[in-house]
């Protein structure tokens, strides 16, 4: 189905649809897990990547954003892959294979994101590392 949905835009009626997306999903390259992923990164980056699992649970291990912004800011060229769930979420064995595992966003109550809210609000307090 992956599959499909990515041909569809970037080579399919999509592709003329819509150029900025075709783009953008000729980017998106499938993998069958995560170990070919990081062994995939590590090829293109010549060195293994650190993974961060993000989750809407709390998870024991979780770091805050704070602490996270400031390892990808160290300057020691480290890969790293931010993974985001679909669904009902990331499996746990899936969360326990990453090297981190981020706070989750807090909510009022509720806080249980679609997956582009998140990540759009993950990638800015990562990236600009102004939380507190
Ligand atoms: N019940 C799932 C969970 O506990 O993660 C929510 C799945 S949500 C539809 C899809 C993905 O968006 C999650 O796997 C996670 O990557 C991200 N996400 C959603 N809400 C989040 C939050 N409050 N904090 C951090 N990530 C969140």
């Amino acid at each position: 189905l992956a599959n499909r949905l990515i041909a569809h835009w970037v080579t399919g009626w999509g592709a003329r649809y819509n150029p900025t997306r075709q783009e953008a999903l000729a980017l998106v390259k499938m993998a069958d897990d995560l170990e070919a992923v990081v062994r995939e990164i590590e090829r293109e980056e010549g060195r293994p990547a650190k993974t961060v699992a993000t989750a809407a649970r709390r998870h024991p291990l979780a770091r805050p954003f704070k602490e996270v912004a400031e390892l990808l800011r160290k300057k020691n060229d480290t890969p790293y892959l931010i993974l985001f769930g679909t669904g009902w979420g990331m499996t746990r064995e899936l969360i326990e294979q990453c090297n981190y595992v981020l706070e989750p966003i807090e909510g009022n109550g509720y806080n249980h994101l679609s997956v582009r809210t998140a990540a759009a609000i993950i990638l800015d307090r990562l990236l600009r590392g102004e939380v507190s």
